[in-house]
């Protein structure tokens, strides 16, 4: 059983001189700011700009005319100046669908694309390019390896990159194929909150018990955590929160103060409302130190005070509070059960904030660290237990190379991550891709390519009886069993008739440790080609599909569309199959959003038809 990540300096890096191979890099890939820090003589280490100032790099990306990108702070302005080509908050659209962000799509200054079939995952258009929230975050990881490769004079190849506790499987799943793409290989991805503790030195001896509030206000979104910490080992009890509430929400607040107190008019006026909203964060940073604050804008004194600013956020506030207290519930604790509150997240420099958390768990609170950093802080001491430097912490087992399977077009499906910590159970839904499908062919693979061509097949087997349904709707669960001596049980399950059959694989450890170097070695250098081989794949899967609905969808209609409506539909979907044979992922995403848009009225139209036929009782 392999105990730790293997030891990449046993392949052939490019740049084998340059890579100091110990180091392992924390990150904190932040909604609003991200940040990097590793592990230097015992004490974490955020990483400053070549200036020695910033910390933090913002997450946003900026697209030029020529797709070139500018990532950080000198891509805050263009969000002003030119948003439809800058991207922000790209984090909550991780792993996310259309269905899943269309209620706050407007959030966006940017435009997100779906194509119409279930479940696909959103993809972010920019002037003729198509990207994937993967591809966008690793533009901020890669700015981030720049960033402490510069610094440090050496090359970095491996990173612990924190998430949400409540990011599912998905979300996960996601964050690493960015640090893929951005040539890291992830080792871990780790909880925000836990970071925060191992910051504190909480979890870190391995005699600790403790239970843990984790108390997270960034700049849009907040989260509390409750963990409970057990002889290194850290479970997420509960979390709770509100994806739309954070340090914008008290700018705002301020704002609008300012609007009713001296009748500025925002209407048309970008520019005004961005000075406004600037003036208004600069204010709250203020009350961190001062007590009042003034400003002038447009010849117009502005000015506020913190008791007047405490009012008009303290809803906010209690909003927070009371998330807190759900969570307490959730977690089945009482509060005086918390040992230990830490604070994260740079809205927790407000004393407002302070001073209610600390009333409300009755606790002084941990808040010495900065609360910008302490992720990072702490992403970097879990990257040190990691490269086994802490000897006094629990290793835990860990599966040392990726379990999945394959799905159409030959794709590796990750099921189980590498160096998860067995024994681990994970499973996934799939369903059928032709009409009436009896069989499905499970196929299980280890390694990290994309391709499963370039993996290590384990054993397949075939889940024979399904009954006949329509394309997409048999559900049939994927499910992993590794136990602790490294056996892997898969059984595939079909949820609606219950058909199911178990095969046990031959053991994932059969496998020379110079050979899993290798098969790493080659995931991270050959991250972008298989990045790309995947995206086509899809894109051409995705197509068939919308191809194949469409010609549903113009036989079923044909007497409520014009003729020129079908001459079009049947045009666009030609157009749709001749890219699919092209090389090029844009060429096909452009055809699939010509098509849906030129076919989503249509669509819409035939939907009333129907229900007005319905309604007529002609149909039921
Ligand atoms: P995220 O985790 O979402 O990436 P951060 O933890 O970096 O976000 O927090 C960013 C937020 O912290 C911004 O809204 C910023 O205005 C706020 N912030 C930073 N410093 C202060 C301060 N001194 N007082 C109040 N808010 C602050
Ligand atoms: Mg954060």
């Amino acid at each position: 059983m392999a105990r730790i990540p293997i030891d990449l300096s046993k392949g052939k890096l490019k740049e084998a001189e340059k890579t100091t191979d110990n180091i392992i890099i924390g990150i904190d890939l932040g909604t609003t700011n991200s940040l990097v820090a590793y592990l230097k003589d015992g004490k974490p280490n955020v990483i400053t700009d070549s200036d020695g100032q910033n910390t933090l790099v913002p997450s946003i990306i900026h697209f030029e005319q020529d797709n070139s990108v500018i990532v950080g702070t000198d891509a805050i302005e263009k969000l002003i100046s030119d948003p439809s080509n800058t991207i922000f908050s790209i984090k909550r659209l991780m792993a996310k669908s259309f269905q899943d962000v269309e209620d706050f799509k407007n959030f966006f200054s940017y435009k997100i694309i779906d194509n119409d079939v279930e479940d696909s995952l959103v993809k972010i258009r920019v002037r003729d390019k198509f990207y994937t929230p993967v591809e966008l975050s690793a533009k901020i990881l890669e700015q981030l390896k720049k960033r402490i490769e510069k610094s440090l004079d050496v090359v970095v190849s491996k990173a612990v990159i924190t998430v949400p506790a409540y990011f599912n499987d998905a979300q996960r799943q996601a964050t690493r194929d960015a640090g893929k793409l951005a040539g890291l290989e992830v080792l871990r991805i780790v909880n925000e909150p836990t970071a925060a503790s191992l910051a504190y030195g909480i979890g870190l001896d391995a005699d600790d018990v403790k239970t843990v509030a984790v108390y997270d206000l960034g700049g849009g979104t907040f989260d509390i955590s409750i963990l409970n910490i057990e002889h290194g080992i850290f479970e997420v009890l509960a979390t709770n929160g509100d994806t739309f509430l954070g340090g914008d929400d008290f700018d705002r607040a301020i704002q609008q103060y300012w609007v009713s107190e001296y009748g500025f008019n925002l209407d048309n006026n970008v520019a005004l409302s961005q000075q406004l909203r600037l003036a208004a964060e600069a204010a709250k940073k203020s009350f961190s130190v001062n007590t009042s604050f003034e400003t002038r804008i447009n010849d117009q004194l502005c000015k506020i005070d913190r008791s007047t600013f405490e009012k008009l956020v303290k809803p906010l506030v209690e909003r927070t509070i009371i998330a807190c207290g759900n969570a307490i519930k959730d977690a089945e604790i009482s509060i005086d059960s918390i040992d230990e509150v830490i604070m994260v997240g740079g809205s927790t420099r407000m004393s407002i904030v302070q001073d209610f958390v600390s009333d409300f768990f009755q606790k002084e609170l941990n808040n010495d660290l900065n609360p910008d950093e302490v992720v990072a802080l702490g992403a970097a001491v879990q990257a040190d237990v990691l490269a086994g430097n802490n000897k006094d912490i629990l290793l835990l087992d860990v599966t040392p190379l990726s379990l999945g399977i394959e799905t159409i077009g030959g794709l590796m499906d990750t099921i189980i991550a590498r160096n998860t910590k067995v024994p681990i159970k994970a499973g996934r839904e799939y369903t059928t891709s032709v009409d009436g499908q009896k069989n499905l062919k499970v196929a299980v693979f280890q390694g990290e390519r994309d391709l499963v061509s370039d993996n290590r097949k384990l054993g397949e087997f075939v889940l024979r009886g399904i009954p006949p349904m329509a394309a997409g709707i048999p559900k049939i669960e994927i499910h992993f069993l590794l136990n602790a001596d490294g056996i892997l049980n898969v059984r595939a399950k079909e949820l609606r008739s219950g058909v199911e059959q178990t095969v046990e694989m031959r053991s994932p450890y059969g496998i020379s440790e110079e050979e899993m170097g290798r098969m790493l070695l080659e995931s991270v250098q050959n991250a972008k080609g298989d990045i790309a081989v995947r995206a086509l794949i899809e894109a051409r899967t995705e197509a068939q599909t919308v191809i194949n609905a469409s010609h549903k969808f113009v036989k079923q209609n044909a007497s409520i569309l014009s003729p020129e409506e079908i001459d079009r539909t049947i045009l666009l979907v030609q157009k749709l199959e001749d890219a699919t044979s092209k090389e090029d992922k844009d060429i096909i995403q452009a055809c699939m959003e010509d098509l849906n848009e030129y076919t989503t009225p249509l669509a819409h139209r035939a939907l009333d038809a129907n229900i007005s036929d319905a309604m007529k009782g002609k149909k039921l």
